[in-house]
């Protein structure tokens, strides 16, 4: 490999979007290293019986550009299918019934106080609880501190343990009790800066225009990994290394040594790391001691998801899933019914149910073997919806350590990380624990670390 060779480790979203950046700002000696059997990391699909299993991620926030525009630059723009977000509804388990999430919340806060008022999810003390914060006065100096904190101070712990801690159990597996407000939800943060949350989401939601809006989610007609699988066919065949993990970087006259398993090693002009961020601190530990132990700070969580198919479909309530509030005796953190949320992904009259489990606040329940998730997710949907019919296929899939649960503090650890980073201009780094979650964030991240290693201005 010559000088001007880059390598980028790990073939997920983040590392597939990186090393597409490279070639399309034109590098020539490009290589993706991944440890794995395939391209595209959690994003996996399997297709069975005329269903679709997502087995990862199933879709992409529509309202985030850089997903959409990636697919269309790969020709994937007639791919697209959008959330059929008529029939959405969410239910939360709670007291040992179905309620329904109050229309009009958005993520964490209520933007409707109508809804609010009539929910059965709520005691009287707790509505009233949260309607004061309506007259709640600006916080100007607040500074980070854990989502749970500010939403319990200003909708009461009620609100957060019913609502608000179940929605980011099911998004994120992670627990409002450490994530990060500053780094998960900055505009609310930013909205309690200047007063109430909950008024400002209501007059936010009547400046909205009333134009039919663009579907929630976005995904693709035979699955997501077509993502995954057309960006490896345009960075390549030749340029993509798998089953090749990576064990150890080190900086040899001021070219980047890399040694995998099995002996083979590689050396580049500059490498992009693009793995959980845990697992990148290991690698850079020789080369920078400092840089590995901020990025092995950074926590993750684990999860397992259960994809159960049914012929005929079972009793289920309106609407497109359900969550579970803690302390209810399941395991279940959240249930979409896949097959309204997007109707092509099984077969007319089918049903497709997909459960997690997971998260924080079960570190073991993604190492369940297969009998046993199929058969804890039956129960739990028997106990939920009654369903006693067995699936005609079911399919399990753990993803361990692989979603970033930014905790408080994460944009100053991130600010640590950047310093350090600095003092090594040939290495960048992508993937999800740095600018988001998401999809649409990993291939922004992407991008931003190949606009690094190739000095362009960001975009
Ligand atoms: C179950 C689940 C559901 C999700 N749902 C959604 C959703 O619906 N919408 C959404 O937008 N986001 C969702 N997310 C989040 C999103 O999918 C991920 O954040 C994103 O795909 C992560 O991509 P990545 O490339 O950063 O990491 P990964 O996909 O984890 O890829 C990292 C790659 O690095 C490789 N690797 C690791 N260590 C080494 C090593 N030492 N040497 C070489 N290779 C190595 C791995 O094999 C892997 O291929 C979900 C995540 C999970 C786990």
């Amino acid at each position: 490999m010559s000088a001007n060779s880059i390598v980028v480790i790990g073939a997920g979203i983040s590392g597939l979007s990186a090393a597409h950046a490279l070639l399309a700002r034109g590098a020539r000696d490009v290589t993706v290293l991944d440890a794995a059997a395939r391209p595209g990391g959690v994003i996996a699909t399997r297709r069975e019986g005329g269903f679709v299993f997502e087995l990862g991620p199933d879709s992409f926030l529509t309202a985030k550009s850089a997903a959409l525009s990636l697919c269309r630059e790969l020709g994937l723009g007639d791919r697209f299918v959008g959330s059929n977000d008529g029939a959405r509804k969410t239910w939360i388990w709670r007291h040992g019934r179905l309620m329904a999430l109050p229309a009009g919340w958005q993520m964490l806060g209520p933007a409707r106080m109508a809804p609010v008022l009539a929910t059965p999810l709520l005691s009287p003390r707790a509505k009233l609880r949260l309607l004061r914060e309506w007259w709640a006065r600006p916080e100007p100096f607040l500074v980070d501190e854990a989502v749970a904190r500010l939403l319990q101070r200003r909708f009461g712990a009620e609100t957060v343990a019913a609502i608000a801690a179940p929605l980011l159990a099911g998004v994120y597996g992670g627990d409002a009790e450490e994530l990060s407000a500053a780094a998960v939800t900055p505009r609310l943060l930013e909205l309690a800066r200047r007063g109430s949350i909950s008024r400002a989401l209501w007059r936010a939601r009547r400046r909205a225009p009333q134009s039919a809006p663009a579907p929630l989610f976005t995904t693709l007609r035979d699955g997501l990994d077509e993502l995954p699988a057309a960006l490896a066919a345009r960075i390549g065949a030749q340029r993509l290394r798998l089953h090749c993990r990576v064990l150890k970087l080190e900086m040899r006259a001021g070219e980047v040594h890399i040694q995998c398993d099995g002996g083979a090693s590689f050396t580049a002009g500059a490498v992009i790391l693009a793995l959980p961020a845990a697992a990148a601190a290991p690698l850079v530990e020789a080369l920078d001691g400092e840089l590995a132990r901020e990025l092995a700070a950074i926590t993750y969580s684990s999860s397992l998801t259960v994809n159960l198919a049914f012929d005929h479909e079972p009793p289920l309530p309106p609407g497109t899933g359900a969550l579970v509030a803690s302390g209810e005796g399941l395991r279940l953190l959240a249930c979409t019914f896949m097959h309204r949320k997007f109707p092509h992904r099984a077969p007319p009259g089918a049903a497709l149910l997909r459960v997690f489990y997971g998260g924080r606040r079960d570190g073991d329940a993604w190492a369940m073997p297969d009998p046993a998730a199929i058969a804890l997710a039956q129960s739990e949907l028997r106990r939920m919806f009654g369903i006693r019919v067995e699936p005609t296929a079911a399919c399990v899939a753990r993803w361990a350590g692989a979603m970033a649960q930014p905790a408080v503090g994460h944009l100053a650890q991130l600010e640590r990380i950047e310093a350090a980073l600095a003092r090594h201009p040939n290495l960048a780094l992508a993937g999800n624990a740095f600018a988001g979650i998401g999809i649409a964030d990993c291939i922004a991240a992407g991008r931003r670390a190949a606009e690094r290693i190739l000095g362009d201005q960001p975009s």
